[in-house]
């Protein structure tokens, strides 16, 4: 059997290939932060990392990590219910309640897990799903795995959600389910006006945060805090493999009887390992520095601000953004490669993006900006783009 399926992958895989679709991975060979060296020993500034707060390599995070490793040893070496569970799991939960300002948090071992076990366990046939059009693979997935009946709205509109919310007015129960951030454009989901349209239908809020945690809001309390919407949203998702260290893990916090049903019923958290003591004494010793300081917070916010206004007047087309992300319009898919290799040469790792991760026509260079990346980091990767943007004519 296995001759002929391998042929098949071969004939694939080439496939892949030949369509300029095939993943290459760049090996980095030192700590995941702004300044990197990869494996070919070019040293290049990092563009491309979630690491908004800069924190993959916190010496607070790795001191913290270690002391558990020490106290409380390498993994857990079974699920939470079972005998997964250290106190270190418990306060963290409890921490990332209190930064989201809500009732109770349920660990994952990845966000990919908090979305994939969140509607099954909650909803069933009579219920119904309604889902921005981009949002994560995870939520898309998520909703699959679930009965209930499902609805898209095209991304971010509020009249396409409104007719979606008129059509599933005969479910049991509703629940409109968002990216707060899209991770393509760095536009926000407009929540407010979400919310405001799930009280006139008697509907039910979910923000996956993933990308606006540790970013969106002043205080990075994501997209409740920029709306003013604390501890009203029933259900928020999030990570710990972005802007709150960069690790691994993932998290569902919300209203109390939801996160009590999960721990009870929800797939991943049955069935998947404990996340290990260190990454979960990490994370507390995060989210108290959050407590105590707003520093890279409004770092990464004078950063992004600078970035894009600079990256404006150098004359290129962003997207209008309220994060970190900042797309670089270029439309053309051959010619974003063809940039974010020249911009790798003159020392800027970013990432081109095109057809079938953009719509068509719409390829364009994501810049992800960090409280870790200093002035010097951002005029340099300013410098680079007006060079390259001018030998390339994309600007004047
Ligand atoms: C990154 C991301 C995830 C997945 O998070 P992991 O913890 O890496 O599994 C889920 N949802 C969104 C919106 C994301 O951006």
């Amino acid at each position: 059997m296995y001759k002929d399926f391998q042929n098949y992958l071969t004939s694939e895989l080439k496939a892949i290939e030949e369509a300029g679709l095939y993943k290459n991975e760049r090996i980095i060979v030192t700590p995941q932060r702004a300044a990197i060296k990869v494996k070919s020993g070019e040293d290049v500034i990092n563009f491309c990392a979630n690491n908004y707060l800069g924190l993959s390599d916190s010496p607070v995070l790795i001191e913290a990590a270690k002391k558990a490793l020490d106290e409380r040893g390498f993994g857990m070496s079974s699920v939470r219910f079972i005998c997964g569970t250290q106190d270190l799991h418990k306060e963290l939960e409890q921490k990332i309640a209190e930064f989201f300002g809500t009732e109770d948090t349920i660990l994952y071992a990845a966000c990919f897990d908090a979305n994939g076990g969140l509607f099954e366990p909650l909803l069933g046939e009579q219920d119904a799903i309604i889902s921005d059009a981009l949002n994560h693979a995870s939520i898309i997935d998520g909703v699959r795995l679930c009965k209930a009946q499902r609805f898209r709205y095209a991304n971010a509109d509020m009249a396409d959600l409104e007719r979606c919310l008129k059509e599933a007015q005969s479910c049991r129960f509703r629940i409109i389910a968002t990216d707060g951030v899209f991770s393509m454009d760095g536009n926000v989901a407009p929540v407010d006006e979400i919310y405001k349209l799930a009280e006139k239908y008697n509907a039910m809020v979910m923000v996956d945060e993933s990308h606006s945690a540790g970013v969106v809001g002043k205080t990075g309390r994501g997209t409740t805090e920029l709306y003013n919407l604390r501890g009203k949203v029933e259900i928020l998702t999030g990570t710990l493999g972005k802007s709150f260290g960069g690790a691994v893990g993932g998290f569902t916090t919300g209203k109390r009887e939801i996160i009590a049903m999960l721990r009870q019923r929800s797939r991943p958290y049955l069935f998947s390992n404990s996340i290990p003591p260190m990454v979960a004494a990490a994370g507390c010793a995060m989210f108290d520095m959050m407590a105590r300081t707003n520093e890279l917070q409004d770092k990464l916010h004078a950063n992004t601000d600078y970035f894009v206004a600079k990256m404006k007047e150098a004359g290129f087309d962003i997207k209008p953004t309220q994060s970190a992300i900042c797309a670089v319009m270029l439309y053309d898919a051959k010619l974003s490669q063809i940039m974010a290799a020249k911009l790798l040469e003159e020392g800027i790792y970013v990432t081109g993006f095109y057809y079938p991760v953009v719509p068509k026509g719409q390829a364009r260079i994501r810049v992800q900006v960090s409280a870790g990346h200093q002035r010097e980091h951002l005029d340099k990767c300013i410098a680079a783009f007006t060079k390259v943007g001018k030998e390339l004519e994309v600007i004047k």
